[in-house]
């Protein structure tokens, strides 16, 4: 990995897609564009997600998740073995989480032998850029939570276990590749303690042999958050998990719940999110130093790792590209800060 500043600057994952990746979409699925079309199409999208990412001067880049034509999530539904979606039982109205597509189990949950196929977005990325890189997974709880579990499986937890292993195989795979950075994402759930999060991380990451990153997310589709804002629900009990890193929401939340991490830091690094992705608010350098300044009042410099508070996903690109070059500005604003 390239030497890294003090206060790293990176991502949670997703990058604002260009226009004509949303349209694109639209065409495959009326089967007016073929695989050759759709690879080609992927392939330039995440050239321009690198592209963004280096030229906004940040330390640690992703893919954007671009090859991901349905989400950081959905589109995994697709190769998934032994479920079925099941239609929403809402489809009129304002566009809300009871909206989003859900599945049930009618078999034992498979995947292909390539598994997920993170591990190929992951050779692209390593082979194209000279910048540090992560990689992001959906975590157990993530993909099992839209997943009905029918007869054959205890609950939703017992799904979750299910891809647990899936996800192992394929972060062991991430590993060989060559990863050394590993972000997984769970959704901050409210029904699921800390602990239970921490346990099912830690089955997913069993024999890892990388830096671990626990992204808890409240919710980011259409800029909406889905769960109750409060990491006091998760923490301590997500200490349990063998995260090196965890990766939180602070700049849409006032900065809320920096105080306590003071407590429930545990010598662990902090992602800290500093960029409110969900608003059109372009920050400029010097909030985002001050929001920096704010963290450094509970959190030693040395670790600290600096990103948006969730993915750029559900952002339009040039929101996202003046947010990115605020985030990396104001780093550097803290830096001479913290040098001075
Ligand atoms: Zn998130």
């Amino acid at each position: 990995m390239p030497d890294l500043p003090i206060l790293p600057t990176t991502v949670v994952g997703s990058h604002a897609k260009p226009g004509w990746w949303h349209q694109c979409k639209d065409l495959v699925n009326a089967g007016e564009r073929g695989q050759t079309d759709l690879d080609e199409l992927l392939t330039d999208a995440v050239d321009i997600a690198i592209l963004d990412q280096e030229r906004a001067g940040i330390d640690i880049i992703t893919d954007g998740e671009s090859r991901r034509l349905d989400g950081y999530v959905d589109g995994f539904y697709d190769i998934i073995k032994g479920i079925i979606p099941n239609p929403p039982k809402r489809k009129a109205g304002p566009w809300g989480y009871d909206q989003q597509k859900r599945y049930e189990a009618v078999d034992k949950i498979d995947v292909p032998e390539y598994g997920l196929g993170i591990i190929a977005e992951f050779e692209y990325l390593k082979t194209h850029t000279s910048k540090a890189t992560k990689v992001c997974a959906p975590g157990p709880l993530t993909f099992g939570s839209r997943i009905k579990p029918n007869e054959h499986y205890a609950s939703t937890v017992a799904v979750a276990e299910r891809f647990a292993n899936v996800i192992n195989v394929e972060l062991k795979a991430l590993v060989k590749a060559g990863a050394t950075f590993i972000q997984i994402d769970e959704p901050a759930r409210g029904n699921v303690t800390g602990q239970e999060m921490a346990r099912l991380f830690n089955m997913a990451t069993e024999g890892v042999e990388a830096k671990l990153a626990f992204h808890i997310c409240f919710g980011n589709r259409y800029g909406r958050s889905r769960f109750k804002r409060d990491y006091a629900d998760y923490f301590p009990g997500a200490l349990d998990a063998r995260a090196d890193q965890f990766v939180l929401e602070f700049a849409s939340r006032f900065m809320g719940n920096l105080p306590q991490w003071k407590e429930w830091s545990d010598g662990r690094e902090l992602g800290a999110g500093i960029i409110d992705v969900k608003s059109f608010y372009p920050e400029t350098p010097e909030d985002v130093a001050g929001r920096i300044h704010e963290v450094l009042r509970y959190a030693d410099a040395e670790k600290v790792y600096l990103n948006p508070d969730c993915g750029f996903g559900w952002s339009p690109r040039y929101i996202a590209l003046a947010k990115l070059k605020a985030l990396a500005e104001g780093a550097k604003l803290a830096r001479q800060q913290l040098s001075g």
